[in-house]
């Protein structure tokens, strides 16, 4: 499996594509695609190496991680999959972007299929892991991929630092609880691949993160 990284939006947010070559199959994690540019680079890539996208999973419904999501679905008829307790969230999608005065086109986000703790994703021969690691959101979810050793985290965990809880639903104690139980105690040397700034491995979130 093949991991491509696409920084967009003013957020410096990380959409991922986990891919399995040209020709094959391909899912996106957090279309937080603002403007035409970064939505024909998404395409482009897609579109360039004849993938077929399969899922579109959100991290968490924040509208840096999300505001792609409806409309990378309905142009690939693919449905948007993410923790049940954001529901609330993606339905404020307008409230959230008018909050950080974006003027960007957004409508209240439905998503298609809720995925919770233990749902595992077979996909390109591996197994992709659901794991809810709430506390910067109450229904983040984390995709753990054991066969690459990487773990993608949205804004649970970053290169020293952690994600905000001071937004809705958000909790220190919670967060920090989702960290220890779900990421540290993955094996060291597995690759964080976090919604902002640069991958980092649990080995060394354990040692440099003040937070931790
Ligand atoms: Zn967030």
């Amino acid at each position: 499996m093949k991991i491509s990284r696409f920084t967009v939006n003013p957020f410096g947010m990380n959409c991922y594509i986990l891919w399995s070559g040209p020709g094959g199959d391909c899912i996106i994690v957090d279309p937080g695609m603002m403007v035409d540019s970064e939505k024909d680079m998404i395409t482009s890539f897609i579109d360039g190496n004849n993938l077929t996208l399969k899922h579109i999973l959100l991290t968490h419904c924040h509208v840096d991680h999300a505001c792609g999501a409806r409309w990378l679905a309905a142009k690939y008829g693919v449905p948007v999959e993410a923790g049940a307790l954001e529901e609330p969230i993606a339905e404020q999608m307008p409230t959230q972007a008018a909050r950080f005065g974006l003027k960007i086109d957004s409508t209240p986000l439905k998503i298609d299929k809720t995925l919770a703790e233990g749902d595992v994703i077979q996909f390109a021969g591996e197994e992709i892991r659901v794991l809810e690691t709430p506390g910067h959101s109450p229904g983040s979810l984390s995709f753990y991929c054991p066969s690459s050793s990487v773990i993608v985290t949205g804004d649970v965990v970053f290169q020293s630092s952690i994600g905000r809880t001071d937004l809705f639903g958000g909790s220190f104690s919670v967060l920090i609880d989702s960290i220890k139980t779900k990421v540290l105690t993955l094996p060291p040397d597995t690759v964080i691949a976090p919604g902002h700034g640069d991958t980092t491995t649990v080995a060394d979130e354990k040692i440099y993160n003040p937070y931790l």
